[in-house]
């Protein structure tokens, strides 16, 4: 079997299965199953898999068919240019979350020392530690797990990040001028009817945000009102039906709020100043 078929009948198993993207995700899966770039297989056709090769491609196959995230199967993840360790103990990062990162660059550039609440993969605590040079970069998560993942993440790509578990912010101190989260926001009633890929295998603790979304977000204002130092920011992603909710939940210590909007011109971050 050479490089080639092993392709194209990957791909029309995974048509088949009705998987979006078929030729791209058999491309990634095959490239995994060889430990190949991807650059590889349009130079390479002619490639013959041996028996191993052709085994694991075949379980990546099955798995994605029976709705297994690809970057679960890849355990890879790319952010903000750089490859980030996933597992299924972490939300994969979205390209939405970007947005957090050029807003932080955009208002709070200086910021020496940043705090990133829940981190799961670490992918903004790992990307703000990196961007600029910063004094203290702390990063919770309320999962063991998340923090093995965030901990292997910093260490491949030489990023100092200081990993806390706790709830939230719970038991931490010191005077931060920076903190981003990207907390859970899917609404209880709209957990259901997320794409079956998410709802399925993605953390529910990294999704599920209480009744209407925003119970997180109530619960990180007053947190971030004890730890950020007067003039400081907070830099939140959040869903789009819960942008009201969130600038709800800033109150009157806060100035400069100001949401920014994803590729899809939907509400995606919101920033405020702490104004006590
Ligand atoms: N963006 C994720 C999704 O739509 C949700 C992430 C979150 O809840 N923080 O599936």
């Amino acid at each position: 079997m050479t490089a080639g078929s092993a392709l194209r009948q990957g791909q029309a198993l995974l048509e088949g299965g009705g998987v979006a993207e078929a030729r791209l995700t058999a491309e990634v899966l095959l490239c995994h199953a060889l430990r190949r770039e991807r650059v590889y297989l349009y130079s390479h056709p002619e490639h013959e898999l041996s028996t191993v090769e052709w085994l694991h491609y075949g379980r990546y196959l099955h798995e994605r068919l029976k709705g297994k995230p690809t970057q679960y199967i890849t355990r890879r993840q790319e952010f903000f240019g750089r490859e980030f360790v996933v597992s299924a103990e972490v939300l994969i990062p979205r390209p939405e979350t970007e947005h957090v990162v050029e807003r932080a660059a955009a208002v709070a550039r200086e910021a020496r020392r940043v705090l990133d609440i829940g981190t799961g993969s670490g992918a903004l605590a790992v990307t703000l530690a990196l961007e600029q040079g910063r004094e203290l970069v702390v990063a919770t998560d309320i999962s063991a797990g998340a923090l093995r993942v965030a901990r292997e993440n910093a260490r491949r790509l030489g990023a100092l990040v200081r990993l806390v578990r706790t709830d939230l912010a719970a038991g931490l101190g010191g005077a931060f001028d920076l903190i981003v989260s990207n907390p859970p926001y899917i609404p209880e009633s709209e957990i259901a009817h997320l794409q079956h890929e998410v709802r399925d295998w993605e953390p529910r603790v990294a999704l599920a945000g209480g009744a209407d979304g925003a119970e997180p977000y109530r619960r990180i204002v007053p947190e971030a009102e004890r730890l950020l130092r007067p003039g400081g920011w907070l830099i939140f992603e959040i869903g789009f039906q819960i942008e009201a909710a969130v600038r709800a939940a800033f109150g009157p210590r806060w100035r400069d709020i100001e949401t920014g909007c994803d590729l899809a011109g939907l509400p995606r971050v919101i920033s405020g100043r702490y104004a006590p």
